[in-house]
């Protein structure tokens, strides 16, 4: 073949494969305290969109400790608290050094992917070391978090936003984590339309149609009662929808458990999630 043809074609599908890694994004978005049932219970017309038209599983597990520090931990690391170390929400000595935040890993292999985190809860934030995230905003209330969010997802250098409401978990601590509580209802309602908004804005994106984004929408645990934090179902029952082109869709057949959202993310990202991490989680419904 002729040397400059072949130039050419080296040059046009090495382009296409960096246009194609740089397409890969995620969203994750948590909603904290959010029982499944409840969530199934209440009107909530933008998360059932995404699940009805992606993948999903209803019968998630969190940590045994279902507790929000140790559980949003998991989530991020994709391990669990023997492995972590996080135990309560004093966030003793973290083990972030074996067992960084998700953030880290993608950084490692892809140094110029932005990545962003906007929550209420503060604490979430204990496990990001210096220069795992672009972007570490805390906001007081879930609105405030909202207006954060639908701002920074329209950013056109944006490749990983994690984002976590906490209002829900507050009215189910005052109000009871019941689907007999209607005021626990109604602000799952409310989290749904702030949801719902981040969406909308996503899809505004200059480059939206041609950038392959992975939404995922979870929660920290369950509840009963007035509280959380015990290993019994009610605790421990999560949700898992993740919603986007490289979504298998309908209901996820195998377990599916908090600590497969980093890896899911990680694999989505086409970061190599090597042996030697020793990550429990594994991608739970992609294709
Ligand atoms: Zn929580």
């Amino acid at each position: 073949m002729n040397r400059k043809i072949y130039a050419i074609i080296l040059m046009f599908g090495l382009l296409s494969t960096i246009s194609l890694a740089g397409n890969k994004k995620v969203l994750i978005l948590g909603i904290d305290g959010c029982r499944p049932d409840a969530l199934l219970a209440a009107n909530t017309p933008n998360i059932d969109k995404l699940w009805q038209n992606g993948a999903y599983s209803f019968t998630t597990q969190t940590d045994e400790i279902s507790s929000s520090g140790i559980c949003w931990t998991g989530m991020l690391t994709g391990v669990w608290h023997d492995k972590h170390k996080v135990v309560s929400n004093a966030y003793k000595n973290p083990n972030i050094e074996e067992y960084p935040h998700f953030f880290r890993r993608i950084k490692a292999q892809y140094p110029d992917l932005t990545t962003a985190s906007i929550v209420n809860w503060k604490p979430i934030h204990n496990i990001l070391q210096e220069g795992d995230a672009d972007i570490q905003k805390r906001r007081l209330f879930d609105w405030w978090v909202t207006c954060k969010a639908k701002r920074t997802v329209k950013k056109q250098n944006l490749d990983v936003l994690f984002v976590a409401l906490d209002a829900v978990d507050h009215a189910g601590h005052v109000n009871g984590f019941s689907l007999d509580s209607s005021k626990y209802l109604k602000q799952i309602e409310k989290a749904d339309k702030q949801l719902g908004k981040i969406i909308k804005a996503l899809k505004t994106r200059k480059n939206y149609q041609n950038e392959d984004w992975l939404v995922i929408v979870t929660t920290d645990h369950g509840g009963s009662a007035y509280g959380h934090g015990k290993n019994i179902p009610e605790h421990t029952t999560i949700f898992y929808i993740a919603h986007g082109p490289s979504v298998s869709k309908g209901k996820i057949m195998e377990d599916v458990n908090v600590v497969d959202v980093a890896v899911t993310a990680l694999h989505h990202l086409g970061v190599e999630v090597r042996e030697e991490w020793q990550l429990d989680g594994k991608s739970a419904g992609l294709k």
